[in-house]
């Protein structure tokens, strides 16, 4: 058993922490007030390859799973707001293309990827949220076009991104059986952004209502088989999961290094806070966490380069326990800060607020112990 990173993914761990330290963590509090997207930041990472990780190398791809996991953790630590965008663009979004799309649409879409183009994924509706298989959104094929009608909310990038994979059904009779998988491009007639939600956090990023009203896309934008969209987001959904783990460790990782380097340094009752033992302990507590909170995220990364898929069980131990463990974390680091945590003046706060929704999206903590428990006792 070795739990060290090899030499190629610790010289990539110091290369990002660079990037971040030096043009993403200085900026994030801004991104954070103006609830500005930072384009620019997106062209520079794309410069220095960060928006080749992950794909496959005959489109232009570099690293493997754990790679991405160390730069969605890395990103999310310098901004969790940016760090959604990247980690969802190039796994979630792109997942239904990279695992099941023709070879025609991944030479037209991971290139562009590759260059810095933001992508969205829209599976939730109103009435389809943990259970996706609620969907409402229509398709209808026309000759060699397809015609798409229906909302969706919430989707991360909605309003940035330059293309979107998206799922509708055929028919709501059929079930999940009736789903299918799309892509479709910005600018397309009938496609839309509608509402902007106004977020607890994750700032720089918009969470959008898309909407599709007659809208024609070409029969080629279908992405795999007519009638398997539900296997096809689910696939892209499970293989996401640890990147969402990633996203809470890195906002943890954040909210730590800032408790302990305050606890170092503010003076109360004549000694530095770091002194007193009710500090201390939540520093170890903290630590414990973080530590346990990372293993879990890189096993799950490991496995799914061994086994060639996502484990489900360790991938959602992985989200579920790193997700509430950044909840647990981030509240320690802001009751460190004293009355300074509850102010904008000092980014704790901001990690509290972005952390949160890790334990919501891409499966809410629920859902997590759902698959769990299903995985453990062979139910369904
Ligand atoms: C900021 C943000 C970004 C998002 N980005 C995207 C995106 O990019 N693409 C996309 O498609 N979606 C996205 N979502 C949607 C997100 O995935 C859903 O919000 C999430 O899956 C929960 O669905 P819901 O909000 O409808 O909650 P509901 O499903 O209504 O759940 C409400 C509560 O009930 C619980 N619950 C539901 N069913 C059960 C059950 N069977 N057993 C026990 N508890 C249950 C849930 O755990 C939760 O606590 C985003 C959401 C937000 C807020």
């Amino acid at each position: 058993m070795n739990f060290e990173l090899s030499e190629e993914h610790k010289m990539f761990q110091s290369m990002i922490r660079d990037f971040v330290a030096n043009e993403i963590e200085p900026c994030a509090s801004k991104w954070d007030e103006t609830n500005e997207f930072p384009y620019d930041m997106v062209k520079k990472m794309a410069e220095v390859g960060l928006y080749s990780v992950g794909f496959p190398e005959q489109y232009g791809g570099t690293g493997d799973e754990l790679t991405f996991t160390i730069a969605a953790e890395e990103v999310s630590r310098g901004s969790g707001g940016l760090g959604i965008s990247y980690l969802v663009t190039l796994g979630l979004a792109m997942n239904p293309i990279t695992m099941h799309g023709s070879d025609e649409q991944k030479s037209r879409y991971i290139p562009r990827v590759i260059d810095g183009a933001t992508v969205a994924f829209a599976l939730t509706e109103a009435m389809a949220g943990s259970d996706v298989a609620n969907l409402d959104m229509r398709y209808a094929r026309d000759g060699d076009e397809f015609i798409l009608n229906g909302t969706k909310i919430f989707i991360t990038s909605g309003a940035e991104a330059e293309f979107v994979t998206t799922f509708a059904t055929r028919d709501r009779s059929l079930g999940h059986k009736g789903f299918s998988a799309f892509v479709v491009d910005k600018g397309t007639p009938g496609f839309s952004v509608g509402k902007l939600e106004d977020k607890m956090g994750i700032h720089p990023t918009s969470a959008a209502e898309l909407v599709f009203d007659n809208c024609r896309i070409p029969a080629d934008n279908l992405i795999g088989e007519e009638g398997k969209g539900f296997r096809i987001a689910l696939e892209a959904i499970d293989a996401s999961r640890v990147t969402i783990a990633a996203q809470a460790v890195g906002i943890a990782q954040a909210a730590y290094d800032a408790a302990v380097a305050y606890a170092k340094e503010r003076r109360q009752f004549g000694v530095e806070i770091a002194r007193h033992q009710g500090i201390q302990f939540m520093i170890a507590d903290m630590a414990v966490e973080l530590d346990a909170a990372r293993l879990l995220t890189y096993r799950a990364a490991w496995l799914t380069e061994q086994q060639g898929r996502p484990p489900l069980k360790e991938a959602a131990m992985a989200k579920l326990y790193a997700s509430e463990a950044a909840h647990r974390i981030c509240h320690k680091a802001v009751q460190i800060f004293g009355g300074y945590g509850y102010t904008r003046e000092f980014p704790v706060e901001r990690f509290y607020r972005d952390q949160r929704i890790t334990e919501i999206y891409e499966g809410t903590s629920e859902m997590q112990r759902w698959t769990i428990a299903r995985q453990i006792t062979g139910t369904r």
